[in-house]
């Protein structure tokens, strides 16, 4: 395994639209284990293949919603689709391209995707709260959006530790 560097915001690569992937080998494999471990080195919850400069439809989300005492583990998804979604959050949302930075994005409160394991095999899974935020915001990375183009606003350093965009979102 290796770490991979991850693209910041101003490369082109970051807005295109990701391919399927077709081919499910050991290079797919190698691919998703770099990007495991590029994830936890940054410790993010969501990491998108065009992330590491690979236009190809595969992300990892890290589930964090998992029972007291158990440690969080990394969702792989290839070419996946949202078949459902529900309820609505507002919060803010950051990106390891975009590092420090935050802003408001609304997103569903529950999410369910379709995708294919790195076998090929299908499968379905639900996400909830941040899992569900994490779905929507990877997923929008193969289609080349950012989550600063989804935030209503960007958020300063002060307003969040402050906790003030609290306020604005409930109100
Ligand atoms: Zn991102």
């Amino acid at each position: 395994m290796a770490l991979r560097n991850i693209v910041l915001e101003g490369d082109r690569v970051l807005h295109k639209k990701c391919r399927p992937v077709t081919e499910f080998d050991s290079r797919l494999h190698q691919l998703i284990d770099d990007m495991r471990e590029t994830l936890e080195d940054a410790d993010g919850v969501g990491l998108a293949a065009p992330q590491v400069g690979v236009l190809r439809r595969i992300v990892i989300v890290l589930e964090t919603n998992v029972p007291e005492g158990e440690e969080p583990y990394m969702i792989e998804l290839i070419n996946p689709e949202i078949t459902a979604k529900s309820g609505e959050q507002n919060g803010p949302e950051g990106c390891l391209s975009v590092p420090g930075r935050f802003g408001l994005v609304e997103r569903p409160m529950d999410v369910t995707v379709r995708a294919k394991d790195r076998y090929g095999k299908e499968f379905e899974v639900s996400g909830h709260e941040l899992t569900a935020r994490a779905f929507c915001h990877e997923l929008d990375h193969l289609e080349g959006r950012m989550f600063t183009q989804c935030a209503s606003r960007m958020l300063s350093n002060e307003e969040l530790e402050s906790g003030s965009w609290m306020d604005e979102v409930n109100s």
